[in-house]
């Protein structure tokens, strides 16, 4: 089936669609961007990863680029015109093209907007997500306003890229103290020995995961004692259970880190019941 996106006001084939050589986000990653999973046609976690958009816009001194409600219309009519089920939809915005300058351009350039939309096949993805998978560590060498969701993503690029070529789905990344701070794209969590669900807190250098604070929110249905507290890549070995979580990951158990066991070795029982809890409130409240 033909791929359609939105670019700059219009829906365009995917393969025609296009911004300028001197897109600012091209030239200096000078942009932002959003993922929503998408249920049944409909997405998840709406205002979250909307309201997440204008907060990493107003970070970077940008506008969202037309209201909230003309942007909600845009990001459902790319889903549409794709036939999207089941999947994720993208929306980049950046700070326009210009003549290539640091400063920013002239006030009143128009931003750059792409909405893309594409099918996952969520059978295979749950299917992989109950055998659980493996992950690597590598250092965090990103700058300090990862809570800001840029699109300047080179250092988790190199770190995904090295995760599969080691066999690994993901890379967490470990900060100068050994501390974990996140995965590549996606946020890390473990059950500890003592049997506390614990990530790393949002004072620290991560993105303030959507997914993060769903699964934060469901925890205390499930009796389950969560701290925001960092963990070292020693504690996550030797933790009961550890996960990662994300629009495009849901929650999906780790099962090795650096080739050592969690575990036993299989998703556990407190990874389990947040997945299934996860998927059925986000379908359920999808719009
Ligand atoms: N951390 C990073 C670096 C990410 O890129 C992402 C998602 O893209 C996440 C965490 C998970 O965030 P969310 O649950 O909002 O998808």
């Amino acid at each position: 089936m033909s791929r359609i996106a939105y670019v700059n006001g219009t829906y365009r084939p995917h393969g025609e669609a296009s911004v300028h050589i001197e897109d600012r986000g091209f030239q200096f990653a000078d942009g932002v961007y959003e993922v929503w999973g998408v249920f049944d046609g409909r997405l998840a976690d709406f205002d979250g990863h909307m309201t997440r958009l204008e907060r990493s816009l107003t970070e970077l001194a940008m506008a969202l680029p037309m209201s909230r409600a003309a942007l909600t219309l845009v990001l459902k009519e790319t889903v549409r015109r794709n036939k999207v089920r089941d999947g994720l939809v993208y929306i980049q915005v950046t700070r326009g093209t210009a003549r290539r300058d640091h400063v920013f351009p002239a006030p009143g350039t128009p931003p750059s907007v792409v909405v893309t939309a594409r099918s996952v096949d969520r059978r295979a993805q749950l299917a992989r997500a109950q055998k659980g998978v493996a992950v690597i560590t590598r250092p965090d060498i990103r700058w300090g306003r990862c809570d800001i969701k840029t699109v300047g993503l080179l250092p988790n690029v190199l770190a995904k890229q090295a995760a599969r070529e080691a066999g690994a789905a993901e890379a967490w990344l470990v900060d100068s103290d050994g501390l974990v701070t996140e995965g590549g794209s996606t946020n890390a969590w473990i059950v500890d020995e003592h049997g506390v669900l614990r990530t790393r807190d949002t004072g620290a250098n991560i993105l303030r995961g959507i997914t993060r604070a769903a699964v934060m929110a469901l925890a205390p249905e499930h009796q389950i004692r969560i701290e925001e507290r960092a963990f070292s890549v020693d504690e996550a070995r030797r933790a009961r259970e550890a996960f990662f979580t994300a629009a495009s990951a849901f929650v999906t158990p780790v099962i090795s880190i650096d080739g050592q066991r969690v575990g036993d070795g299989k998703p556990g029982p407190v990874t389990r019941a947040l997945a299934e809890a996860y998927l059925a409130n986000a379908s359920a409240s999808a719009i």
